[in-house]
């Protein structure tokens, strides 16, 4: 998948789609089992479903499916995953499922984003990492099924999304041709303002280290400095350029963060 589109998917929240086949097949096979076990469906897929390896079945079979989206969610299907909710409505039952569904989802995604950019990676060496470095704590959000905070927002979403998901011109690390159509390799974006020294021009050297382009920033941080000061969080200059950059590309101050996360 091209990179863009990766970004554009985790920060609107919507998961790959391998991942929603798993939430929906263990949806059916909870509806099928747990909820309504006594129907014409659920009686068939009791006979027919023998209790095999998974192995053993042959991958063609819905059954196979349901097996492995299972196994691949680590969900026992001989248990019973709200067995404190059995008395309740059948519906509020397969809503509660669905819920613990999407916190199992968003922790396997979450997983796939991060392993693409380890921590101990330096942030700059391809743009995945670049992407998932700044967007690092968005990412941490409890449920990847919402949208990140910044598309819940005032803010000028379609800018943010643009910026962040990377196929601008703005930034220098974002083209990946070169006026004659030919490729640059990641660590050979330098930004054009600051040659013949060479250095990537990434967003945090765009929006703040630049000589160049940084002093566009200064109207946005100053007002960030002080938004951070009347709600007395950390100060602007106690964040990491990394924290810094993900703020002025809409992200929240990493402590109002994890205070809104349950919003
Ligand atoms: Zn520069």
């Amino acid at each position: 998948m091209a990179p863009e589109f990766l970004f554009v998917l985790a920060d609107t929240g919507v998961p790959p789609l391998n991942l929603i086949q798993y939430t929906l097949l263990a949806q059916f096979h909870f509806r099928l089992t747990k909820i309504h076990s006594d129907t014409l469906p659920a009686t068939l897929f009791k006979t027919f479903n023998k209790p095999l390896a998974l192995n053993n079945l042959h991958p063609s079979t819905l059954d196979y499916h349901i097996r492995n989206s299972l196994h691949q969610l680590h969900i026992d299907p001989l248990v019973d995953p709200l067995p404190h909710m059995i008395t309740l409505p059948q519906k509020c039952r397969e809503r509660a499922y669905r819920n613990i569904l999407r916190t199992t989802i968003s922790t396997l995604w979450r997983m796939e984003l991060l392993n693409l950019a380890p921590l101990h990676l330096p942030h700059n060496n391809c743009r995945k990492a670049s992407y998932i470095h700044i967007d690092r704590d968005d990412l941490h959000r409890r449920d990847l099924f919402k949208p990140a905070q910044y598309l819940r927002s005032h803010l000028d979403q379609l800018l943010l999304l643009r910026l962040r998901t990377q196929p601008t011109s703005y930034i220098p690390s974002h083209l990946h041709l070169a006026n004659d159509h030919t490729y640059i390799p990641y660590d050979q974006r330098n930004c054009p303002s600051c040659l013949p020294i060479q250095i990537v021009g990434n967003e945090p050297h765009t929006l703040l280290h630049c000589p160049h382009s940084s002093p566009l920033s200064h109207p946005d941080i100053l007002s960030l400095t002080r938004a951070l000061r009347r709600y007395d969080l950390c100060s602007w200059s106690s964040h990491t350029p990394l924290q810094q950059t993900a703020i002025l590309l809409g992200s929240r101050a990493p402590k109002l963060l994890h205070k809104h996360d349950k919003a």
